[in-house]
């Protein structure tokens, strides 16, 4: 018989950091994040942001190996989320679902559905990403990019999701069960959260962007300890971006009932190690991403 760990109300929150590492998390100044909770390192089941993406929509998050007994979601074989279209499986399950997704699963309970961001696989209702939003519950925030990499322009911190704060909050604002996603592109390829001046760091970008996603890269002109290491602070400071934005939303959203928290990357990135650059690439800081997950988060106004 399948046992239900989270019997009490919840309203839900999921924010996927795209391409954001793990070590990310280690070296980033979090205090709105740390307040929820610490993150582990997990490895994701997409190298992209599609798979990645389709995959936690599907109730499989990244899978954290860590051991912590107190933890129900990363103890082996206990799923936060598990639908009623995937295998019958005997047990304790977080939040029992039915639908295809997590999001019909929740809208299915009655729960207002609304997205946010971020990468182009959530651009316009074409997307396959997008299938499980019904009309008028996502909004594109994000960049637009006329090529690989993208432009300072296409960049301007004003597209990116968390510059969206009060948009976001006032979408679910009176909403008596809300389930709230949001795919961050700030931690995304250029990483960039303000106009980059700096012509070495505009031309890492550039160069980083021409070998990204598997191209192999015979040149070697950089790697992480020659110029990749200022992209992954770049990172880092999309981050703190974030951490910022969310402690602003977390204070403008409703708190009469514990948030189920999930904050994790969807997959990471490569900064030059080995020569390589960005993800769809099965390497070791492409595949482990940060895991953060408080069933039942209760958030005190500053
Ligand atoms: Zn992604």
């Amino acid at each position: 018989m399948t046992e239900r760990l989270i019997n009490y109300e919840h309203n839900t929150l999921l924010i996927t950091l795209d391409s954001c590492r793990y070590d990310t998390f280690e070296l980033a100044h979090t205090p709105n994040i740390d307040k929820i909770g610490e993150a582990v390192p997990a490895m994701t089941n997409g190298n992209f942001t599609l798979p990645a993406h389709t995959s936690i929509f599907s109730g499989f998050l990244p899978k954290s190996d860590d051991k912590n007994p107190d933890s129900f979601y990363t103890a082996n074989g206990v799923q936060l989320w598990r639908l009623n279209s995937s295998k019958n499986r005997e047990g304790q399950i977080g939040v029992p679902l039915s639908g295809r997704s997590i999001l019909e699963g929740y809208r299915n309970l009655g729960y207002k559905i609304r997205g946010f961001g971020g990468t182009q696989f959530f651009y316009d209702d074409h997307q396959i990403l997008r299938a499980d939003f019904k009309e008028g519950e996502f909004q594109h925030f994000g960049a637009i990019y006329g090529h690989e990499g993208g432009t300072n322009e296409d960049r301007h911190p004003s597209v990116l999701p968390f510059s969206h704060i009060d948009e976001i909050a006032e979408s679910v604002k009176n909403t008596k069960k809300w389930f709230l996603f949001i795919n961050s592109h700030e931690t995304h390829s250029p990483y960039n959260v303000k106009i980059l001046e700096d012509p070495e760091l505009q031309e890492l970008v550039k160069y980083s962007s021409k070998f990204r996603n598997g191209k192999t890269d015979p040149e070697m002109k950089y790697d992480y300890n020659n110029g990749g290491y200022r992209l992954h602070a770049l990172q880092v400071e999309a981050l703190e971006f974030v951490d910022e934005g969310l402690g602003d939303l977390l204070d403008k959203i409703s708190h009469d009932i514990p948030i189920l928290t999930v904050i994790t990357g969807d997959h990471g990135e490569a900064f030059g190690e080995n020569g390589l650059w960005g993800h769809i690439i099965n390497k070791p800081k492409v595949l482990e991403v940060p895991l953060l997950i408080n069933p039942q988060y209760l958030h005190k106004n500053n």
